[in-house]
């Protein structure tokens, strides 16, 4: 059952006014608006649990977050009827989504207890050394203090509540407090219960966990600037994110905002793979670009092909293909409108043709389908903008030379994509490295969404697709965002940290 409160370490605490959520059918559910005195409670608790939750043993935190994930199973049936309800997305992608989410907070707990992200490492004392002794020298990664977590509309698991930033934060023995997304503050208060009574059963400090739910911006900018957070945890829009990243590196003392945001995922579809299985690759691109309503932050944008007449043919494929895909329910109402603007942008755009586009409703999406030169695009730096939904952009090159620059004008990217086949190599060969330096994802042949979680992913890149190109968001390398090396010197056997011993 909904609470339809805040959860402030361990109590569940309502608030004067109230929003709703925006239900694909039937009634909607109200939620208490979070409000600054209720961020500064949930802080100053976090800051309260940090001594015990950052030194607990291991194991005993890789015990909390499988708990979290049994109690969130437990709960699966009312998340997903709420999920669908608030979010419009459909049954079987959110029992797929629970499913990442426990997953990755069981990924987490196997992590913390195998011990390797700590990074232990011991330069042993030299007293005899000459000219200079050297002391005995430890380092360890240590967890930073209370992180804020910000979820994504697109992901109201994954990427929310219990996402994987919560697991990352809570597996590096980091307190957390979440401000819960306005658009899905059902399956966020199912899920905050889920976590609460996790951690009852483990015996841990209530402030270990907080969630204030949103309907007031005020919330995540007093969240972001309080002096007891030490990080924050970002997926969202562009726009959002950037507002935020410039809240935390104006405080007095900055902090770290890991903001994983928008991304346009290119593909170049090289000359040999285009004239061989440019029909299947349009296909491809099309169911790729169409999961989900095209609410993915991987979803491939953008596709790059060379002009002639197997570049004709691509697009009449995708065209076609595009054409099949039904009108899907967007996520919200505004997200809805923010894509039909964006297809009126870049209709509007000099030198875009459009290829197809079709009517929808208020808050669905149909496919769209662009076409542009490739001096065009690089004399309009907006068509390389992210616009939420399924619309495609094909840019057609007229050479070699003028693919690179079209690579090289690129800002940075969650993914970068070549299709090719072995005599396109030599080409491929020269455009690896230019995407290398613009992608945290390289793929050959394959398409962006759908992202593994494991040890060799990253989600991440150069800005704007996150602000922090030396991380990701996904996967167990995420857990160092929320760690920070600390150097033991000449530190007794007797008080050193259990896990430096
Ligand atoms: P969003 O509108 O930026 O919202 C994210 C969160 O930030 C919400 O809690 C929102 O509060 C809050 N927020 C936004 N602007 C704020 C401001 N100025 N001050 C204070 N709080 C603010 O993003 P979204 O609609 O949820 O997500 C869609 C976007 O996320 C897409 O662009 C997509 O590509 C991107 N995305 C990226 C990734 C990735 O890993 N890179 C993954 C998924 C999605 P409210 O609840 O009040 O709106």
């Amino acid at each position: 059952m909904l609470n339809g409160t805040h959860l402030v370490a361990g109590e569940w605490i309502g608030s004067d006014n109230s929003f709703s959520n925006e239900p694909v059918s039937g009634e909607a559910d109200q939620f208490a608006v979070g409000t600054v005195e209720l961020v500064n409670r949930a802080v100053e608790q976090a800051e309260a649990a940090f001594a015990s939750y950052s030194s607990l043993a291991r194991s005993e935190r890789a015990k909390f977050l499988r708990a979290i994930g049994d109690e969130i199973d437990a709960r699966g049936d009312a998340i997903t009827q709420t999920g669908m309800k608030e979010t419009g997305l459909p049954e079987a992608r959110l029992i797929g989504e629970r499913g990442r989410t426990v997953g990755q907070l069981k990924l987490f707990a196997d992590h913390i207890e195998a011990g390797d992200y700590l990074d232990r490492r011991h330069d042993p004392a030299l007293p005899d050394r000459a000219p200079l002794p050297r002391p005995d020298l430890r380092l360890m990664q240590r967890p930073v203090g209370p992180v804020a977590v910000f979820g994504a509309s697109n992901f109201p698991l994954a990427f929310s509540t219990a996402g994987g930033d919560t697991a990352a934060a809570l597996a590096a023995g980091c307190p957390v407090v979440v401000k819960g997304h306005s658009a899905h503050p059902g399956v966020s208060d199912l899920v905050a219960q889920a976590i609460d009574a996790a951690r009852i059963a483990c015996g841990l400090h209530p402030g270990v966990f907080s969630q204030i739910q949103g309907g007031n911006r005020a919330v995540g900018q007093a969240l972001v600037q309080h002096p007891l957070i030490k990080a924050v945890g970002f997926t969202g829009s562009l726009g959002g994110g950037r507002a935020l990243f410039d809240l935390c590196a104006s405080r007095p003392e900055p902090i770290p905002f890991f903001g994983e945001l928008g991304s346009v995922n290119p593909m170049f579809i090289l000359d040999s793979a285009l004239g061989g299985r440019g029909g299947d690759i349009a296909a491809g691109w099309a169911g790729s670009l169409t999961m989900g309503a095209g609410q993915f932050c991987t979803n491939p944008g953008i596709a790059v092909v060379k002009a002639g007449p197997e570049a004709d043919a691509f697009i009449e494929a995708a065209a076609a293909a595009l054409e099949k895909v039904d009108s899907q329910v967007m996520l919200t109402g505004g997200i809805a409108s923010a894509y039909h603007s964006g297809r009126d942008r870049v209709a509007g755009s000099a030198g875009v043709r459009t290829v197809l586009t079709t009517i929808c409703d208020l808050r669905n999406a149909t496919p769209y389908l662009f076409a542009t030169t490739g001096a065009q695009w690089l004399a309009d730096e907006e068509l390389g903008e992210e616009v939420f939904g399924p619309l495609g952009m094909v840019v057609v090159v007229e050479s070699d030379d003028e693919r690179m620059k079209v690579a090289q004008s690129l800002q940075g990217q969650l993914t970068a994509t070549i299709h090719m086949d072995d005599a396109d190599a030599p080409l491929a060969r020269d455009l690896l490295p230019v995407l290398e330096r613009k992608a945290g994802r390289l793929l050959v042949n394959g398409f962006p969404t759908g992202v593994e979680v494991c040890d060799s992913m990253v989600h991440g890149g150069p800005y704007p697709a996150s602000t922090n190109f030396g991380a990701t968001s996904v996967g167990t390398m995420s857990i160092r965002r929320f760690l920070r090396p600390v150097c033991y010197q000449n530190i007794p056997e007797s008080i050193l940290p259990d896990d430096l011993r």
